[in-house]
């Protein structure tokens, strides 16, 4: 796709676009931000990209005076950190899992995890995994015939008021009442257990 207004943004070195798109030099096989002050190449030898990894997926290679491929997102170590730990939590919310356990696993010091926890997503890792558990135990009070002291030890609490207090601060209720408001729309399921049709 070729438009008027990204060839003349590229006449024009308009810095405006940088980032919205970028193009290539098929004669060169370089690709770089619309603002470049490399040579105007000619109308016909050039194509358009959205992203730098498009361009770089079709074999051009970025400019090094304008070096287009810096907006290509970089990699974040903190977040990898966290996305790990996160994959962790949601297959082991089950079992015991303490800061130093989860920081063990991740292979990082329990108050580094706990403080890029709290920078990515603004809550430390237990709140994360108290969030996994409750939201567990509320899809087994609609979709179960388990009782709630049931569902708080099959998703991971080891008493039954903890369970209740995480469980009504999230959803305002008690796990019983929550089965009562909510279950009736889905009377068919429960009285089924897991069964769909
Ligand atoms: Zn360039």
């Amino acid at each position: 796709m070729k438009s008027k207004l990204m060839w003349s943004a590229v006449v024009k070195c308009d810095k405006r676009y940088d980032g919205k798109f970028f193009y290539a030099v098929k004669t060169t096989g370089i690709f770089c931000r619309p603002s470049c002050k490399s040579k105007t190449p000619n109308y016909d030898n050039i194509c358009f990209f959205e992203n730098a990894t498009d361009a770089i997926e079709q074999g051009f290679r970025p400019c090094k005076r304008c070096q287009p491929e810096r907006s290509i997102k970089t990699f974040d170590p903190q977040q990898e950190i966290v996305d790990d730990s996160i994959i962790y939590l949601k297959q082991h919310y089950q079992e015991k899992i303490t800061l130093n356990s989860l920081a063990f696993k991740i292979g990082v010091s329990p108050y580094y995890l706990s403080r890029i926890f709290k920078k990515k997503l603004g809550i430390t890792p237990h709140k994360y995994l108290e969030i996994i558990r409750i939201h567990k135990a509320q899809r087994l009070l609609l979709n179960t015939v388990h009782t709630s002291t049931e569902i708080c030890f099959q998703v991971g609490y080891k008493n039954f008021s903890s369970f209740y207090r995480h469980f009504k601060k999230i959803y305002g209720c008690s796990p019983s009442q929550f089965r009562i408001q909510n279950g009736k729309r889905n009377r068919e399921p429960l009285l089924k257990g897991h069964k769909k049709s």
